[in-house]
């Protein structure tokens, strides 16, 4: 853990009342299937954001945050302003009416989504450390939200459903900080369970958690690389999935067909020769995905392990010729690590266009894996890859200063 309470007392000159660890997450399967009401495959991750805080007497939110060497303040009553503050023109203000920093935004957007739920908001001095690499896609952001929800909740004398919580962290990315994603990275950083996956219903939003077999290490390799075009090919590839739905609709005779995880594999093997080519192939992706994840779910549980990693390459092939999301990089850094000893499987994970990828490693192997992706990544791209070797951890929690 980072020295977090350290941290606080440099701050406030004081001990914190309690610290709140949340840590980030990866996606193991069921890649771009959110927005199609499919399945995810999450877990919760050892590296976490850590929060130590108090009650403040004030209606103020003071900030410490040591790995942007920064501090920031805003005020509650600040916030109610808005509706939808990521749509309106108002700049976020902190507490003497200057623009508020924009990593301030993630807590601040966190306590109002919790007042406009009508739960009660303390003011707070806190300190803010994370061992989440920022902008990974290990969701150093939720982990961020969900430490501040946690803190609120503990001090508010009110406590949500899990669940609920996650939206209201999700609102506060999606509405305040102005982000669009799903429900996943809040959902792993609350429900998160130590040696476990969590197979989450997007439509539904049941879930259970997958034991993971032991002796498993989840690897994420950061290629390095970002692409300013994820974002529109992401916004094309929800509109490719929503054509694909219209066209099965009318090919199935179906009007009511709701979204694409609706779709047998069966179902799409015989209707999409309806469908324009291209968009078929984005459905294809996702139809099989759901299919994939489901499945892979059971394998889990049933400790098939090698079984499991070969459908985490079927999704990494399926991601790079159907949904066409990967790259040079990505696909060099899958192809590697499907070639190195004690590697069950291995896929990009997120939007793509860069960013990382997941492994499932043999966990006595976990360090030579990490040293030979590295190599071969070098190799392959003349590039360096960030390497984390990570367990599945247990969702958010308060603990105790000096615990
Ligand atoms: P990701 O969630 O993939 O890591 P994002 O861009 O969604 O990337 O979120 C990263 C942002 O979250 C940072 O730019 C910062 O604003 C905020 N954040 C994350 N970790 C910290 C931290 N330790 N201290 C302050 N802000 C943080
Ligand atoms: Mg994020």
């Amino acid at each position: 853990m980072t020295d977090v309470e350290g941290a606080f007392r440099a701050a406030f000159q004081a001990p914190p009342e309690f610290i709140v660890r949340a840590p980030g997450r990866v996606n193991l399967l069921g890649e771009h299937v959110d927005y199609n009401d499919g399945w995810v495959l999450p877990a919760a991750i050892d590296r976490a954001a850590y929060l130590a805080a108090r009650a403040a007497p004030e209606p103020v939110v003071s900030l410490a945050a040591p790995d942007l060497e920064a501090s920031a303040a805003f005020r509650l009553s600040e916030l109610d302003a808005e509706d939808d503050p990521a749509a309106g023109a108002n700049p976020r203000l902190d507490a003497i009416g200057r623009p508020l920093a924009r990593w301030a935004w993630y807590p601040a957007g966190v306590a109002w989504a919790l007042r406009r739920h009508g739960l009660r908001v303390v003011g707070l001095e806190a300190a803010l450390t994370s061992t989440v690499p920022r902008g990974a896609g290990l969701s150093s952001s939720a982990a961020v939200e969900v430490a501040f929800a946690a803190a609120w909740q503990r001090l508010g004398g009110w406590e949500l459903p899990p669940l609920e919580l996650a939206r209201l962290c999700q609102r506060a990315e999606n509405r305040y900080v102005g982000v669009a994603s799903g429900l996943m990275d809040q959902f792993a950083s609350i429900c998160g369970r130590a040696g476990h996956a969590l197979l989450l219903d997007c439509r539904t939003l049941d879930w259970q958690p997958v034991p993971l077999p032991a002796g498993v290490s989840i690897v994420v390799a950061d290629s390095g690389v970002r692409r300013e075009i994820a974002r529109s090919e992401y916004n094309t590839r929800r509109a490719q999935c929503q054509v694909a739905l219209a066209g099965l609709r009318q090919a199935m005779g179906n009007p009511g067909l709701r979204a694409l995880r609706d779709v047998s594999v069966e179902d799409f093997n015989r209707y999409a020769p309806a469908l324009d080519p291209l968009v078929a192939r984005r459905a294809r992706h996702v139809v099989e995905e759901c299919a994939r994840t489901r499945a892979a779910a059971g394998l889990l549980r049933a400790g098939r392990v090698a079984d499991f990693g070969a459908l985490m390459n079927e999704c990494h092939a399926s991601l790079r010729d159907m949904y066409e999301v990967s790259c040079l990089e990505l696909d060099a850094l899958a192809e590697a690590a499907q070639r190195i000893e004690g590697c069950f499987g291995a896929r990009l994970t997120g939007a793509g266009f860069g960013g990382c990828t997941v492994n499932l490693v043999a966990a006595a192997t976990a360090e030579d894996f990490r040293r030979d992706l590295s190599r071969a990544y070098q190799e392959a791209t003349g590039r360096q890859a960030a390497i984390w070797v990570c367990q599945a951890a247990d969702g958010a929690a308060v603990l105790q200063p000096g615990g």
